[in-house]
């Protein structure tokens, strides 16, 4: 493996202050697949640190008015806006995404999550309630609950970091968050702003390193008495393991198998343009892509050709080329788990309409070494096969019929998760009866990926525990209390 001269090396960052890691572990460029970055390689004795300097910073910020914690998240927005560039350039650099995307969706989005928290926390309102008959008025309050853990993914490593930071700060915790040890620079570079921005040292702590050390430390730390996590389903259980003997309350937002019913009656150039997008955008890593698309019989035919080549025309290649729909694939180890989806389809007996195995990729020279793999459609494949059932998470997808909409509601509850749906129909009788069948956190109909911050934003079975969004992440961060007073 080739490495460059010079790494960045980060550092964690405790109680307002950078400090060095006795170890580091590599991180890669997904584009070219040379180390480029160290990360600290942190276990229990950084974690306890950063708890130490967070509860130190609690009753300070939690006494703090919300207008002055909102002011202090609004300056972080601002400074991530002012900086949004070289913030993007580096999510795209480690994470394997494209400029565009880093540009347009992750870093205006990790702006927003502060501007939005800020505000929202604004507006939230608690409960009174009289029984005048005993002479008694309740109502109820709510309080930070203390040092909150936060545990993010790779595949939008600031968006999704600052998704849990910014509710949490709002509400008045602070917080010992990890980011994952593929994706840690933006949140290193967050850093920086927060001290620019005047967040308080010890309220906003991260501490960088992999799940099994530095994650399951900070999980299993008894004074962090909540966590907030998003990834894999089987880190959840792993999670919930660990955090049973102290009774943690627990955010978990996992992967998903998201289906999109496609009924005869749909606008198909709506469909189909949107359902590429929805399939393979960020090289289909994003929790809510759709990897299992199921058409009318009537229009199968014409949906299929029409869709493999729309998805033949989705470009991928070097993320720092704007021509480019989509980037490189987080790791080498993650390329081949997609690649043997598309292997153990064919080989049950599934037909690869294009992508892996059928296109070739036209990439510059300094990609060569990069975790490449264009946009896959493939069909024929059963629903009870792992690429039907299984979370793929990379540029791939199934396409297969079906003739009742009793059948199309069947299929896409067949499996364990419950993230995401989309739903394309123009009977809006239809589009109720389905949407409130259909076992998902999420229905979009007739369209994708539309996020109103102030909706709960969650899965159902394998997919999660809990919902996130404006007044459900403030109450996630609160504790309730029901106060009677008699007079
Ligand atoms: P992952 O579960 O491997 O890792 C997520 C985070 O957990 C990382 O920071 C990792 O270091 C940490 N971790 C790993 N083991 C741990 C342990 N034992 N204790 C504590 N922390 C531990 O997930 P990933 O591969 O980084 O992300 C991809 C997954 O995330 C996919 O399944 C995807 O669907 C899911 N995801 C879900 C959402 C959502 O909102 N529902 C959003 C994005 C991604």
């Amino acid at each position: 493996m080739a490495k460059p001269n010079s790494y960045v090396v980060l550092e964690n960052y405790i109680g307002g202050q950078f400090r060095s890691c006795r170890s580091h572990i590599d991180a890669y460029d997904p584009s070219t697949g040379e180390v480029y970055c160290r990360v600290p390689d942190s276990g229990a004795e950084e974690v306890e640190a950063a708890v130490a300097a967070a509860k130190e910073a609690f009753p300070a910020w939690s006494e703090r008015s919300p207008e002055q914690r909102a002011q202090v998240l609004n300056k972080l927005a601002d400074l991530i806006q002012a900086n949004l560039e070289d913030l993007a350039q580096a999510e795209s650099k480690d994470q394997g995404k494209t400029i565009t995307f880093a540009r347009t969706v992750d870093i205006p989005r990790a702006a927003y999550n502060f501007r939005f928290f800020a505000s929202s926390v604004l507006h939230q309102l608690s409960e009174c309630s009289q029984m005048d008959h005993l002479g008694c008025l309740n109502y109820t309050i709510r309080c930070p609950v203390g040092v909150a853990g936060l545990i993010s993914p790779w595949n939008f490593p600031l968006y999704l970091l600052t998704w849990k930071i910014a509710p949490a700060i709002a509400a008045g915790n602070t917080v010992v968050a990890k980011p994952s040890e593929m994706t840690s620079v933006t949140a290193w570079m967050l850093c920086k702003l927060m001290q620019q921005a005047g967040v308080p040292p010890g309220v906003v702590n991260i501490v960088f390193g992999t799940g099994s050390k530095a994650g399951s430390a900070l999980v299993s730390h008894p004074e962090v008495p909540l966590i907030s996590f998003t990834g894999s389903t089987a880190t959840a259980r792993l999670i919930t393991e660990l955090s049973a003997p102290y009774c943690k309350k627990l955010s978990l937002e996992l992967g998903g198998k998201n289906p999109a019913l496609v009924f005869a009656d749909a606008d198909l150039d709506q469909a189909i343009a949107t359902t590429v997008r929805s399939s393979f955008s960020n090289q289909g890593e994003i929790c809510l892509c759709t990897s299992r698309i199921y058409v009318e019989k009537s229009i199968y035919s014409e949906f299929l050709e029409r869709f493999v080549a729309a998805a033949k025309k989705w470009r991928t290649g070097d993320p720092s080329d704007e021509s480019n729909n989509n980037g490189a694939l987080i790791s080498k180890e993650h390329l081949e788990k997609v690649r043997s989806f598309v292997a153990l389809a064919k080989s049950e007996g599934g037909i690869v309409h294009c992508g892996e195995g059928v296109d070739k990729l036209d990439l510059p020279e300094r990609n060569a070494g990069g975790y490449f793999m264009p946009a896959t459609v493939i069909t024929g494949v059963s629903d009870s096969s792992r690429v039907m059932q299984e979370e793929i998470f990379g540029p791939v997808t199934c396409v297969s019929p079906f003739d009742t909409e009793d059948e199309a509601v069947s299929k896409a509850n067949g499996v364990r998760y419950g993230l995401s749906a989309t739903v394309w129909s123009r009977d809006v009788a239809r589009v109720h009866r389905v949407a409130r069948r259909i076992q998902a956190g999420l229905v979009w109909t007739n369209c994708w990926m539309v996020r109103d911050l102030n909706l709960p934003f969650g899965g159902m079975k394998s997919s999660g525990v809990g919902r996130e969004g404006g007044r459900d992440s403030f109450h996630f961060f609160t504790e309730v209390k029901s106060i009677s007073i008699k007079h």
